[in-house]
């Protein structure tokens, strides 16, 4: 074929553009490769510098990506960790049992919003585990951050420890403060009139009230250093609220209130229970019930046999607790901003240690309450099978 010198200047041009084109796209794409490279880095970077262990599961559960301090926290190099099943992981130099519990109790699958557990790791770690799920285009997968709170807890161990320490100071005083209170208006110390006794009487309760906080103190102490111990036996709840009920007569008639009680006509089933503990949570229901309702109110128990539980109800007519603080109700020293307008004595942590109570025995606590109307208290606990 024969080209004019025109059509092949033209040809040239054309293949010039192409070129040009082709070197354009080329620079193009090795830019876009560039960036992704630079966006990879980038996002490796934050994970090696992440101030929290993280790693991330395929849709299989096959750990994909660590980050240093997990290497730190389960003791192992990123090649023993990377593509292992994270129901399977295990080390020879500690325990991970209890990392694969959290995800076994819930199937990391099943998890539809994110979910927290705090677990125990070897000596002294102590982690707190967040596992939620992504989906990003196609892919999908589980984030788990591993975030050590090992030092918050050791500071706790600390407070409660001082708690403990000061506690068992106080009480040594408080005790003689009071024998020797009693011994003078027993007249043991001679004759007092009338004016000292009225004083003096007043100073015993005070003391009687600084003694009740420092053993509600000691208690949480004991709860939360796993030495609130229990000597289950074998009785009949009934006992235990009868005792309870008659303990706190002389209060209930000072504020005009009585006591009802219900129960089915039968005996009940024993229940295994230990008898001071227990005393405890039913005392501590039963003085907010009569603390909480003004004179002249009313104070109801029922005690009914569901199923295999005994449900243990203690409905009042007092002031009730505002909607909006119910889910604080079983928190350490929390106290409704409507006792504490009332002025009305309290260290908010009768509900704290109740609720462990009725949980070491096996049991559940719930509550319902409108305020200026009244509150019902329920716990069920199952009977000796
Ligand atoms: P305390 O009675 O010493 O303050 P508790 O732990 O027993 O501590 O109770 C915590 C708070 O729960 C109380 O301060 C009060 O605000 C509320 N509460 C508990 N029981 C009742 C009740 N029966 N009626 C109204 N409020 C209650």
């Amino acid at each position: 074929m024969d080209y004019s010198s025109r059509e092949l200047e033209a040809k040239e041009e054309e293949l010039r553009k192409i070129r040009l084109a082709f070197l354009n796209i080329l620079e193009d794409t090795e830019e876009a490769k560039m960036q992704a490279i630079d966006e990879k880095n980038k996002t490796l970077a934050v994970i090696r510098n992440f101030t929290d262990g993280l790693l991330v599961l395929d849709d299989d559960n096959k750990i994909e990506l660590v980050s240093p301090l997990v290497e730190i926290f389960l003791k192992q190099a990123e090649e023993e960790i990377l593509g292992k099943d994270i129901f399977k992981l295990s080390s020879k130099k500690i325990d991970l049992k209890p990392l694969r519990e959290v995800f076994k109790k819930r199937k990391a699958k099943e998890i539809k919003s994110i979910f927290r557990k705090e677990i125990h790791l070897g000596e002294e770690l102590f982690l707190e585990v967040t596992i939620s799920h992504f989906k990003s285009g196609e892919k999908k997968g589980t984030l788990v951050i591993l975030h050590d709170v090992s030092r918050d807890k050791l500071v706790e161990k600390m407070k409660t420890e001082f708690v403990s320490i000061s506690a068992h100071q106080l009480r040594t005083p408080l005790s003689a403060i009071k024998w020797t209170l009693r011994m003078i208006l027993d007249g043991d110390m001679g004759k007092i009139n009338d004016e000292q006794r009225d004083l003096l009487e007043k100073t015993y309760q005070s003391n009687e009230r600084m003694i009740a906080l420092i053993n509600d103190l000691l208690n949480v102490t004991r709860i939360e250093e796993g030495r609130f111990l229990y000597k289950p036996e074998s009785m009949q709840i009934e006992d235990i609220v009868d005792q309870t009920v008659s303990d706190s007569e002389e209060t209930a008639a000072i504020k005009k209130i009585k006591i009802k009680t219900e129960r089915p006509k039968e005996l009940l089933p024993p229940v295994m229970v230990d008898k001071e503990k227990m005393g405890i949570a039913i005392q501590n229901l039963l003085e907010n019930a009569l603390k909480y309702t003004p004179e002249e109110g009313a104070v109801k128990i029922f005690l009914e046999k569901k199923n295999k539980d005994v449900v243990f109800k203690i409905a009042d007519s007092g002031v009730g607790i505002p909607k909006d603080q119910q889910s604080r109700i079983f928190s350490k020293f929390f106290r409704g901003s409507n006792v504490i307008r009332m002025e009305t004595e309290g260290s908010g942590l009768g509900l704290y240690t109740t609720k462990n109570i009725i949980e070491s025995h096996n049991g559940k606590i719930w509550f319902e309450s409108e305020e200026g109307k009244g509150s019902t208290f329920y716990f069920s606990i199952p009977f000796c099978s």
